[in-house]
């Protein structure tokens, strides 16, 4: 029998070829512990093959060995009068869920609960008695349930609910004995007689209900351990804390200790780095050995008695930060307790979100009035001026935009619905007062990365709202914080703001890491300014996978130029308006080239249908009218006239009309305009030894005729259309520059160009899928107006999920068609994705497994894309047996950076525009490389030449009767 009664502690581990399966769930934990080496309290198990049989043995004898070690560790001795060692008896099935609370206090008895109070006081003392009467009480109600004892149950039930009443109270109403006399006839006979007889019947109570209960009798082991108390004596405390801290994850602890108190309801405590180092020094030493062994942060409980610490419980911590796991994981593999992989894949990509966007800065807010409380909707902190409807918070988007104002608004309403989806998606958040976490405006505005707040306290008068104290009136500036850990709150007035640092947060070496880990597979940036496209890159980028030109239009200063020139009445007058917008373009190309300088960016030439660029209210257009009139020399229009060309530009269905490629068609001096300024400036930097490898997109392409005339030209009866391939000669004849590396390709955002994608791929060296187009005219919704009815559809489960965000089959099984066919007819044609769809990890698994070479988001998903690649790449490389070795990242960048030139080029001037600080490391030696590239241009062009040059269809491609040689001109750069 004594075989089956294993003792640990901190110095003595379980014998070797003990079976752990016998010790259960707690008693496995508590050998773990002791394999450990931590201060647990001593104790022993009772294993499973003895457990259930204890009715008829000799417990007192059976357990004196393991009792004694225990008493001589911990410094006092079971039964002693005046110092009595008490006991706790932990039920341990193998089942990960036991129903059995763990049972107190075993040994305070007559003969021992005064010599206990005299070191605890007499009303705790009385506290640990009902301790022990409700742990035995529950033994004792699940024995009448498995004996069928109906009733004494209810006798048993009450007399429970008293006691938990009881322990609720701070005073106990009885002394210990008088507690002790009260609930003796609900114990076993002799129950408080004596330590000793009141421990052997618990544990053959115990005993019995584990033989009875049918679930356990097998495997239920039954664990013993002292019990400690921080408020035994001056020399005790007791505490709780974190392994770090929870939110930051600075490695120091985080939690309290409470001097001489013990499980006391509002006790005040001190913070736990306070506490005398010699303690402190031991606490830390617990916690990294806990971290190392769990890789997580833990939740830490101990008691100090008597000058003696000892670690009572420890577990795992659901509210924590992500920065505060990277911040560990980090630790963790500096240490060499964890590697990069298990790094890597230990943080969900979409976590990632939480420090990628800011949070309110507290000491800005101090003197602002507020209200805290809530229900998070979705978290994260916004600032705007407050509008009531959707109407008029759009208006109010629209000046901003047009005025270059602050476009930062905030939705209030009592609760949205389909029609205001509008508005959140240009919100930075909402405020609601009815529903919740699954409220309308709640989900939609964790679709759209927006913050939301339902305040059922909030009331809505017209345009006034009033929260508490708190009044908000339309165009009022509010900011709303809704943290991740801790309460919403609500000021009125205009927060700052602490951008996320990177650098702090741990998430560049996060990034540094996985990137380490990446495949050829990339991910790239939308992204139409350097400032973005620093953090871009900042964030892991490749390169850009898509830069909207028609969002540089949109500028202030511009607005008005474009408006003249898609208001032209010829050719000539609209040649002059581009004449303007040139040099602010190239400027635009040279900023972007520079920050990205050896990195692929992918221009879009001009895509949106001209009317988005015209006013749409009555203060846009006076504004039109007073910028055209002071215009010198040029003819005046009126009002009237301007308006009536307004109007006939209006289109019906201006996602399908006269938009992309089409606009290119007929005024092909626009495409002229953006492919000039776009060389101007790549030959600037050329100049200026920056590598610069500039990738031409044609967007809304639906056949290879189109964009075999925009890339070579075309002269047709009297008509002279002059393709990208000559405009480039021309710069760079005119500039004297020697030719570049350049591409030409499209996007494939139509299914008629995704089913002719091996004719198309004839004029495209990459071919880039844009999936909000696709995904639109594939199904034939609207990406505008399907999230007005996408709650019914959801509803009557007409869809699976939103098209718009997880890419749907038909419009996969076109994106494999495409790669299928552009490859056969072009085997080296690029391919990526740059819909909104790039940043999921599910759209990300099907674009690697079809075969593109990276996908495209904004520059915020970047870091989410980019660990979900290597998290693929990883899960992958595991199921395949295999560890991941880094492969060269194929883009332009990474080939130079392979092969270094002769001189050493500049380096980029990104990194500025973020906190200098911030700039990663590791960009320096690429860039550099990359640079090298620029310097040696000869040999570059004579191999990359440009799309100057229709692939050579595959063998099995057929060629189609109308392709014509490229021009004449182009023949010398792109023919060997
Ligand atoms: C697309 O259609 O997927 C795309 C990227 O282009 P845009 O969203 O600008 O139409
Ligand atoms: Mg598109």
């Amino acid at each position: 029998m004594k075989e089956n009664i294993h003792f640990f502690s901190q110095n003595e581990t379980v014998k070797k070829g003990v079976d752990l399966e016998k010790l259960g769930q707690r008693g496995r934990q508590a050998y773990e512990f002791a394999e450990l080496a931590l201060p647990i309290l001593p104790g022993f198990i009772i294993d499973s093959d003895l457990a259930a049989k204890l009715g008829e043995e000799k417990v007192g004898d059976l357990i004196r060995p393991g009792l004694r070690k225990a008493e001589e560790l911990v410094g006092k001795s079971f039964g002693d009068a005046k110092n009595p060692l008490l006991l706790k008896i932990v039920v341990s099935p193998n089942l990960a869920i036991s129903n059995y609370p763990t049972l107190h206090n075993f040994g305070l008895a007559k003969d021992t609960v005064s010599g206990f109070a005299s070191w605890v006081g007499d009303n705790f003392a009385a506290h640990e008695v009902l301790f022990l009467v409700r742990g035995m009480l529950a033994v004792e109600l699940r024995l009448a349930e498995l004996e069928s004892r109906a009733k004494e149950l209810d006798k048993l039930k009450a007399a429970d609910i008293e006691v938990g009443k009881a322990l609720v109270s701070d005073k106990a109403t009885k002394d210990a004995e008088a507690l002790m006399d009260a609930y003796a006839s609900y114990m076993p006979e002799g129950f408080f007689s004596s330590a000793a007889a009141q421990f052997e019947l618990a544990l053959k109570r115990v005993s019995r209900v584990i033989a009875l209960d049918e679930q356990d009798a097998e495997d239920t082991a039954i664990l013993v351990q002292p019990m400690v108390y921080g408020n035994y004596g001056k020399s005790s405390a007791s505490g709780a804390f974190y392994t770090r801290d929870i939110v930051s994850g600075a490695g120091k602890l985080q939690g309290e200790y409470y001097q001489e108190r013990f499980n006391e309801i509002g006790a005040e405590g001190k913070d736990i780095n306070a506490i005398d180092p010699g303690y402190l020094k031991e606490l830390e030493k617990i916690a990294r050995k806990l971290e190392d062994k769990h890789r997580e942060i833990r939740q830490i409980r101990f008691t100090i008695e008597n000058k003696k610490l000892w670690l009572i419980e420890q577990r795992q911590v659901l509210a924590k930060s992500t920065q505060a796991d990277i911040k560990l994981l980090l630790d963790l593999n500096a240490r060499k307790i964890v590697d990069d992989e298990f790094v890597v894949g230990s943080i969900a990509p979409g976590r990632l979100n939480e420090i990628l966007h800011p949070v309110v800065n507290l000491s800005s807010v101090k003197k602002l009035p507020s209200v805290s409380g809530g229900i998070a909707g979705a978290p994260g902190a916004a600032i705007g001026r407050v509008y009531f409807s959707t109407e008029a918070l759009l208006d109010a988007y629209r000046n901003a935009k047009q005025k270059g104002e602050d476009k930062r608004l905030i939705l209030v309403m009592p609760a949205t619905f389909a029609e205001d989806v509008k508005a959140i998606e240009v919100a930075t958040g909402v405020l609601s007062c009815e529903g919740g976490y699954s409220a309308h405006a709640s989900v939609v505005a964790r679709q759209y990365g927006k913050v939301s707040l339902v305040k059922t306290d909030m009331k809505i008068h017209g345009n006034k709202a009033s929260i508490a104290s708190l009044s908000i009136k339309e165009g009022d500036y509010i900011t709303i914080n809704v943290p991740y850990y801790g309460e919403p709150q609500v000021w009125l007035g205009k927060a700052d703001l602490i951008e996320p640092d990177p650098k702090d947060s741990g998430l560049l070496d996060f990034i540094a890491m996985a990137k380490k880990q990446m495949g050829h597979f990339h991910v790239r940036a939308n992204s139409d300014s350097p400032r973005d496209a620093t953090m871009a890159l900042l964030f892991g980028a490749e390169g850009i996978g898509l830069c909207r030109t028609e969002h540089m239009f949109f500028l202030d200063k511009r607005i008005n130029v474009i408006r003249e020139m898609i208001l032209s009445d010829s050719k000539e007058e609209r040649v002059k308006a581009l004449a303007k917008l040139q040099p602010m373009q190239r400027e635009d190309f040279y900023g972007l080239f520079k920050v990205m300088a050896g990195k692929e960016v992918t221009i879009r030439l001009l895509d949106a249908p001209l009317h988005e660029f015209l006013p749409h209210n009555a203060t846009e257009l006076q504004a039109l009218i007073d910028y055209m009139d002071a215009r010198k020399g040029a003819k005046k229009l009126t009002k009237a006239e301007i308006q009536a060309r307004i109007d006939a530009l209006e289109e019906f269905n201006p996602m399908l009309g006269h938009r992309g490629c089409r606009i290119a068609v007929s005024y092909p001096e626009i495409y002229e305009m953006q492919v000039r300024a776009i060389f101007e400036a790549a030959y600037a930097l050329q100049k200026e030894k920056i590598a610069v490898h500039p990738e031409i997109m044609v967007p809304i392409v639906m056949n290879y005729r189109e964009l075999k005339q925009i890339v070579y030209g075309k002269k047709i009866e009297g008509h002279a259309y002059q393709g990208i391939v000559a405009i480039e000669e021309s710069v760079r004849a005119e500039l004297g520059a020697k030719p570049l590396a350049y591409k030409i390709g499209t996007m494939i955002e139509l299914p008629a160009a995704a089913l002719s994608a091996g004719e198309i791929a004839r004029y495209a060296q990459f071919f880039s899928f844009g999936t909000n187009d696709l995904t639109q005219t594939t199904l034939g919704l609207s990406r505008d107006d399907f999230n007005s009815f996408m709650p019914d559809y959801t509803m009557y489960d007409l869809i699976d999920g939103n098209p718009f965000a997880v890419l749907d089959p038909r419009v996969r099984e076109l994106i494999d068609i495409a790669v299928k066919r552009g490859s056969a007819a072009r085997p080296d044609l690029a391919k990526g994705l740059c819909g909104e769809h790039g940043a999921r990890p599910e759209n990300i698994r099907f674009c690697m497994d079809a075969g593109l070479n990276y996908v495209s988001c904004s520059s915020y998903s970047v870091p989410i894309a980019l660990l979900s690649i290597v998290q693929i790449e990883l899960d992958k490389a595991a199921k395949e047996g295999r560890k991941l070795v880094q492969k060269e990242i194929r883009t332009v960048a990474a080939k130079a950076a392979a092969k270094p030139a002769a001189k050493a080029g500049k380096a980029p001037a990104s990194e500025k525009v973020l906190k200098a600080s911030a700039a990663p490391k590791a960009a320096k030696p690429e860039a550099k490389a990359a640079s090298k590239k620029a310097a040696a241009p000869k040999a570059a062009s004579k191999k990359v030449a440009a799309a100057d040059k229709p692939a050579k269809a595959a063998k099995t491609a057929e060629k189609p009767a109308s392709e014509k040689e490229p021009a004449a001109k182009t023949a010398k750069t792109a023919k060997k």
